[in-house]
């Protein structure tokens, strides 16, 4: 009998259809080429400053709830 407990976490990466990109106001089409949609939020600029994408935000908690165990 060991002494420690294992534990196993699940990270997990989805593309979620929004308009917008998660930080910025900046179209979402992932299937255009690199680097066509950009400004300096997500350019990463100095002094830019994100704004959190609201229906990002409502499909990860309803994706994080559908994953949860009861
Ligand atoms: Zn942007």
């Amino acid at each position: 009998m060991s002494k420690y407990e294992v534990v196993i976490g699940m990270e997990v990466h989805t593309e979620l259809l929004t308009q917008t990109k998660q930080f910025c106001g900046c179209r979402n089409e992932p299937l255009d080429p690199p680097n066509t949609h950009v400004c300096p939020v997500c350019l990463g600029f100095p002094g830019s400053l994100p704004v959190l994408n609201a229906k990002s935000v409502d499909l990860s908690l309803r994706a994080a709830l559908a994953f949860a165990p009861n």
